[in-house]
C-alpha cells in the first residue's frame, strides 16, 4: 500500500509542474489581459489547487499509514522471541527492539542508559565467548555465538547471538547489528539428546564416506578405547570385515524406505582396538549430520549373547557327558548327507552296548557315565576321519560313515568290535563292554532319514539276537521282526494279568546214566494272536522295561509250586532251576522274596536252583553278599551261559556257586568242523578249571551223541539239550520222566 501512495504522489507533483509550465507558455503567447488567457489561467489555477488538495490529502493518508505500519511492526517485534540490537558507530546511536524485554527481562531503556549492561548480564562462565566474537566482528566477519545470560530474577537462559558487522572503505566498523534468540528450550532438548547418546549403553556413531565422524562413549568402550576421538576418522573397514561391509551396503542399496527397519539390522564381527573380535548387532539409518548426508549407526555388543546362543546350540547339538554331537546333530547331518548328493553311498551304524544296563544298575550311574566317556573315546579313535560318532542317548551311539562301501563298513565295524576286546578301566576296575552294531546303507536300505534310522536300529536288534558283540547289515527280511518287537512291548504290559505266561521244563540229565537230575524252568508266553513267543524275544524287553521283576516273581512262585506238586504226586522230588535276571537279584527284597516263596509253597530249598548270568560279576561285592544269603537259605546257585560274559573263572571262586553251565555255543564247537572251530578245546578248559574249583559243570544245548561222548571223555557228567528233550509243559515232562525212568530201570 505504501508503494501505491508513493507513485500517485509523484504523479500529482509531475502534473502540477506540467500545469505551471503550461501557464507560463500561455502567458508568453497570449496577452495577459486577453479573455481566453484569463479563463485558461483561472482553469489551470483551479486544477492546480485541486491537485494540491488531493496531494496533501494523499500525504496525510500516507503519514497515517506509516504510523500504523510502524505500530504493527513494533507489535510484531514485541511479540517475537527475537530482539534486534543495532549500533551506529558513527552517531553512537543504539536501537534495540522491544523483544529484548522478553529475552533479557529488562526494558530497552535500561540498555540505552547503561551501554555496558549487555556485557554485565552474560553468565561469567560464558564470558570467554566474547573475545573471539569481538575479533570476528572487528574484522568484518559475521559471527554466531551462544552464551547464557542471567535475568534479573536469576533465571539463566541460553541466547544465540548472530552478529553482522558493516565496515567502511577503510575497514573501520561503522555499523553493527545483532539478532538475538532465546534457544534455551532447544538447547535443553539437545543436551538431553546428547546425554542420552553419550550415556547410552549402545554404540551410537555417525559415518560419512566410510569413516567414523562421531562415536559415543559406549561405542568407543565396546571397540576397546576409553577415548572416542581415537576412532574419529578411522576407516570403518579397519573395524568391520570387507564382507560385512559389502553385505550392509547391498542391503542398504536395496532399502527403498518402505522396507521394515529390521531389514537394516545386521550381525557383524568387529575388530576391537586391542585386536579381539566381537559380535555386534548394528542398525543403520541415513541421516543429515551437520547439514550433510551421513549414516547413523546404532549397535550393541552381542558377544555374550552369541556365546550363550552357542552354549544353547552346544547343549542342543552336543552331548554334555561325552562331548560327542548328539542325536539332533546326527539328524541334521543325515539330512544334509541325503540332500547333498543322491548318488553317494554312506552308512548309518547303530551301536548299543551289550549288558550296559547291568553295569549301570550294579555300579551306579557315575561309573556308568565314566564308562560311556571311555567308550566314546574308543569309538572316536577307531573312526577317526572316516566318519562322525554321535551319542544317541543312554548306551547307544550312532556312526555316520561318508562315502562308504559295504566292504569298508564291514572292516570298520570289525575294527570297532576289536577295539572293545581289551577291558575298559574305570575307577580302578576293569569292565568288559561289547557293542552290538546294526548297519543301514544309503541308498539301498533307505533314501530318507526315518527309514535309514529305523533299519539300522532293526539290524542292531538282529545283532543282539545273534549273540551280541557283532555287527549286522540290514536286510528286507528283518523288517517283520521289528514291527513285532514294538507289538510285543505293548502286549507284554498286560500279559501277566491276562495269565498268558506258562512254564516249560527241560530235564538236566546225567550223561553217564541218563538219569534225570532236575529240570530247568523256561518261561513261555502264550499270546492269543502272536502265538507262542520264545523268551529270547521278550525277556530282553522285560529287562529293558523293568517288567522282569514282577514276571520273574511269578516264574519263581510257579516253579516252586510245580516242584512241590511233583513232590506230592507220583513224579517225586525234582529239583527245579529258575533263571534269574541280574535286575531281579539286585532288587532289595529278592532274598526275602525267595524265602517267602519257599515258605509259602513249603518246598525244600534244596529242590530250588537259581541260574544267574556272569553279569552279576559287575558288582561283585553286592552279588557276593546276596548269593551268600541265598546259600544260607539252602538253595543252589549256578552260573548260566558261562563263557559269554567275560568273567574269569578265577573270580567265580569267591562266590558260593554250585554249578557252571557251559554256553551252548561252546558245546556246538565240539562237533563243529569248520576252520574256526576250536574243536571243543574251550569246553575242555572250562571243565578242567571248574573241576579244580569244585564246581559241577553242566553242558547246555547238547544235541548230538558225539557231544555227549566228548563231554564224558572230558569228565563233564551233566548235560541238557534237545538230544534228551526239548523244554516241555509240566504234564508232558511228568510223562517224559515216567517213561524215561521206566526205560532206565528196564535197561
Ligand atoms: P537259558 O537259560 O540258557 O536256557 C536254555 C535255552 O536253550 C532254552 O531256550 C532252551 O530251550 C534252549 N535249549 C536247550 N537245549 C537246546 C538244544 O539242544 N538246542 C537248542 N537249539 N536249544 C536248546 P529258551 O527256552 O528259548 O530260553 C532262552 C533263554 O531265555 C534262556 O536261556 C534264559 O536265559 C531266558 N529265560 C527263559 N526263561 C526265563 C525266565 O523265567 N526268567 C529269566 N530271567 N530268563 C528266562
Ligand atoms: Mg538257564
Ligand atoms: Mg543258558
Amino acid at each position: 500500500m505504501g508503494y501505491q501512495t508513493n507513485t500517485s504522489f509523484k504523479n500529482i507533483v509531475l502534473i502540477v509542474i506540467f500545469i505551471q509550465i503550461l501557464q507560463l507558455i500561455l502567458g508568453l503567447y497570449f496577452p495577459v489581459e486577453s479573455f481566453p488567457n484569463l479563463i485558461m489561467q483561472v482553469a489551470l489555477t483551479i486544477m492546480t489547487l485541486g491537485l494540491v488538495y488531493y496531494m496533501l490529502k494523499g500525504i496525510f493518508k500516507a503519514t497515517k499509514e506509516v504510523g500504523e505500519s510502524n505500530q504493527k511492526l513494533n507489535h510484531i517485534f514485541e511479540s517475537l522471541d527475537v530482539a534486534i540490537w543495532s549500533h551506529d558507530m558513527k552517531s553512537d546511536k543504539l536501537l534495540i527492539t522491544p523483544g529484548i524485554e522478553k529475552l533479557y527481562g529488562r526494558k530497552q531503556e535500561e540498555f540505552y542508559n547503561d551501554t555496558l549492561l549487555w556485557k554485565k548480564v552474560i553468565h561469567p562462565d560464558d564470558m570467554y565467548t566474547q573475545e573471539d566474537r569481538r575479533k570476528m566482528i572487528q574484522s568484518g566477519r559475521s559471527c554466531t555465538s551462544t552464551y547464557r545470560i542471567i535475568k534479573p530474577d536469576g533465571n539463566v537462559r541460553w541466547i544465540q547471538d548472530r552478529g553482522i558487522p558493516t565496515l567502511d572503505e577503510k575497514g573501520d566498523l561503522i555499523y553493527f547489528s545483532s539478532v538475538l534468540f532465546d534457544i534455551t528450550d532447544r538447547k535443553e532438548s539437545e543436551d538431553q539428546y546428547r546425554s542420552l547418546v553419550e550415556m547410552s549403553p549402545d554404540i551410537i556413531s555417525v559415518i560419512r564416506n566410510g569413516k567414523f565422524i562421531y562415536m559415543n562413549a559406549a561405542g568407543s568402550r565396546v571397540l576397546g578405547t576409553e577415548d572416542p576421538s581415537q576412532l574419529i576418522n578411522k576407516d570403518v573397514s579397519e573395524i568391520a570385515s570387507e564382507q560385512d561391509i559389502l553385505l550392509i551396503r547391498e542391503s542398504a542399496n536395496q532399502y527403498n524406505g518402505s522396507a521394515k527397519s529390521e531389514n537394516l539390522i545386521f550381525e557383524i564381527k568387529a575388530a576391537r582396538m586391542d585386536g579381539a573380535v566381537i559380535d555386534v548387532e548394528v542398525s543403520m539409518m541415513p541421516i543429515l549430520y551437520g547439514g550433510k548426508s551421513a549414516v547413523q549407526l546404532v549397535g550393541r555388543d552381542i558377544t555374550q549373547r552369541k556365546k550363550s546362543e552357542e552354549t544353547i546350540r552346544e547343549m542342543a547339538y552336543y552331548d554334555t557327558l561325552t562331548g560327542l554331537p548328539n542325536r539332533n546333530m546326527f539328524k541334521q547331518n543325515l539330512s544334509t548327507f541325503i540332500e547333498k548328493e543322491v548318488s553317494q553311498s554312506f552308512a548309518v551304524l547303530f551301536l548299543d552296548l551289550d549288558r550296559f544296563k547291568v553295569i549301570n544298575d550294579t555300579k551306579g550311574h557315575s561309573t556308568g557315565d565314566l564308562l560311556l566317556v571311555e567308550v566314546a573315546k574308543r569309538l572316536k579313535a577307531v573312526i577317526g576321519q572316516e566318519g562322525e560318532v554321535f551319542r544317541q542317548g543312554g548306551d547307544e551311539f550312532i556312526i555316520l560313515l561318508e562315502n562308504s562301501r559295504k566292504e569298508k563298513v564291514s572292516c570298520l565295524s570289525q575294527n570297532i568290535l576289536d577295539s572293545f576286546v581289551k577291558p575298559i578301566k574305570v575307577t580302578g576296575q576293569e569292565f568288559f563292554v561289547t557293542p552290538s552294531i546294526g548297519i543301514s546303507m544309503y541308498p539301498v536300505d533307505g533314501t530318507d532319514q526315518e527309514t535309514l534310522i529305523k533299519h539300522a536300529d532293526t539290524a542292531m536288534y538282529l545283532a543282539k539276537e545273534r549273540g551280541k558283540n557283532n555287527f549286522q547289515f540290514y536286510n528286507e527280511s528283518l523288517n517283520r521282526n521289528t514291527t513285532r518287537k514294538m507289538e510285543l512291548e505293548q502286549e507284554l504290559r498286560k500279559s501277566l494279568e491276562l495269565n498268558q505266561f506258562m512254564l516249560y521244563y527241560q530235564p538236566k540229565v546225567n550223561l553217564e546214566t541218563g538219569k534225570i537230575l532236575g529240570v530247568e524252568a523256561l518261561i513261555r508266553w502264550d499270546h492269543p494272536t502272536l502265538g507262542m513267543v520264545p523268551p529270547g524275544e521278550f525277556i530282553p524287553l522285560t529287562e529293558e522295561t523293568g517288567l522282569i521283576v514282577p514276571i520273574g516273581k511269578w516264574v519263581l512262585q510257579e516253579a516252586c509250586r510245580q516242584s512241590k506238586e511233583w513232590e506230592k504226586g507220583k513224579a517225586g522230588s525234582i529239583q527245579v532251576a529258575v533263571n534269574i535276571s541280574v535286575r531281579q537279584i539286585l532288587d532289595d527284597d529278592f532274598v526275602d522274596f525267595v524265602q517267602g516263596v519257599l515258605k509259602e509253597t513249603e518246598l525244600d530249598p534244596r529242590l530250588l536252583e537259581l541260574e544267574i548270568t556272569e553279569s552279576i560279576m559287575q558288582d561283585f561285592k553286592r552279588s557276593s553278599e546276596i548269593l551268600h544269603k541265598l546259600k544260607e537259605i539252602g538253595v543252589s546257585i549256578s552260573i548260566d551261559d558261562f563263557g559269554t560274559g567275560y568273567s574269569s573263572l578265577n573270580n567265580l571262586r569267591f562266590l558260593p556257586i554250585d554249578h557252571i553251565k557251559i554256553d551252548k555255543s561252546f558245546v556246538d564247537d565240539i562237533t563243529d568242523h569248520s576252520k574256526h572251530s576250536k574243536n571243543g578245546s574251550i569246553v575242555k578248559t572250562i571243565i578242567d578249571l571248574g573241576q579244580n574249583m569244585n564246581f559241577t559243570i553242566i553242558a547246555e544245548g547238547v544235541e548230538e551223541e558225539a557231544q555227549v561222548d566228548f563231554l564224558l571223555k572230558n569228565a563233564c557228567h551233566i548235560g541238557q539239550g534237545y538230544y534228551y528233550s526239548k523244554p516241555l509243559p509240566a504234564a508232558e515232562l511228568e510223562n517224559y520222566i515216567k517213561t524215561r525212568q521206566k526205560f532206565l530201570s528196564e535197561e
